[in-house]
């Protein structure tokens, strides 16, 4: 089994989500709608029979260049080098710019292999060779005796072309290792947590001021049953007994209330309906459970 952190460095359009969307196949819609709701930047959990790749963001190189600040510079830096590949995704459809350039003098100080995403191929007018040859300058060899530090793979995201190739090429590019995140879970990590929140947050108003922190909700099954509906289960964590019966209300009337309102604040940020199966749990020791808080995304 093979396992690793795949950094996705590509600016804004290039492709990023519809190349992720097209990996999860028809299951997941990897969209994040509020964007940085978490600190992390864990896209999306790819797992097939060879192993685990983790797609991560990197959020400072496809921001504008006023926006790199130091922290910025200092996050994007974290996640090049914590990376054991790097996914050098563009537009081949526009011409290699002055951002695109300082990206590849980047990416060439890294020390992860990169392979080059050439996306959009199967729009006719394209500028492949040039990419190619930005990269050969910045390494300073032909690319053919380079394929240790750049795999070039044309494809494209939203035919779903080649896509399999440069799955191969990641890869082959991995150290051996088991998952680094649950298999089952996390394939969608940002909704997980957005959805997570909105359940949160619409309990505690309906709660008013009580219990906000003994409250914690996992959201332990995202499922899009079609291509209207998604199916949420998730678990409302108390820290006492007592404290169920308050959660769930006369007749279920809280946890009801809470519910509807999640539901249709979920329903109009992603566009589509949602199914809400929440149960309350008594989970006494929920704040010490780092596997847990882990899969809440509130430890790294
Ligand atoms: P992101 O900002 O990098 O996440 O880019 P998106 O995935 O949102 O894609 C931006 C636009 O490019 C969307 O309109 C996509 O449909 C389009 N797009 C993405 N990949 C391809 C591709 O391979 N071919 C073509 N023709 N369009 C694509
Ligand atoms: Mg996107």
């Amino acid at each position: 089994m093979k396992s690793g952190i795949v950094a996705i460095i590509g600016r804004p359009n290039v492709g990023k989500s519809t190349l992720l969307n097209h990996l999860a196949g028809e299951k997941v819609a990897i969209v994040s709608p509020v964007p940085q709701t978490t600190r992390h930047q864990i896209r999306a959990v790819f797992n097939d029979v060879r192993g685990q790749i983790v797609f991560c963001d990197t959020p400072g190189l496809h921001t504008s260049r006023h926006a790199l600040d130091r922290a910025m510079i200092s996050l994007v830096n974290d996640t090049v080098e914590g990376a054991d590949v790097l996914l050098h995704l563009v537009d081949v459809t526009r011409h290699v710019g002055d951002e695109e350039t300082k990206a590849i003098q980047r990416l060439c100080a890294a020390r992860a292999p990169v392979v080059l995403g050439l996306n959009k191929v199967d729009i006719p007018v394209h500028y492949i060779p040039e990419y190619l040859a930005a990269w050969e300058n910045a390494i300073g060899r032909s690319l053919n005796e380079a394929t240790d530090r750049l795999m070039p793979v044309p494809v494209s995201a939203l035919k779903g072309t080649n896509v399999d190739k440069l799955v191969d090429e990641i890869f082959a590019r991995l150290p051996e290792g088991g998952p680094l995140y649950p298999a089952d879970v996390l394939t969608d990590f940002p909704r997980q947590l957005a959805i997570q929140d909105v359940i949160r947050e619409k309990l505690l108003l309906v709660l008013k001021e009580e219990l906000p922190f003994s409250l914690a909700v996992h959201v332990e099954e995202i499922a899009d049953r079609s291509r209207r509906l998604t199916y949420v289960k998730a678990a409302v964590l108390v820290e006492r007994e007592t404290q169920k019966a308050i959660v769930i209300g006369k007749g279920g009337a809280v946890l009801k209330k809470a519910g509807e309102s999640a539901r249709k604040e979920l329903q109009q940020i992603y566009g589509r309906k949602f199914f809400l199966d929440l149960w309350v749990k008594c989970e006494n020791k929920w704040k010490e459970d780092k596997d847990l808080l882990k899969k809440m995304g509130y430890l790294a």
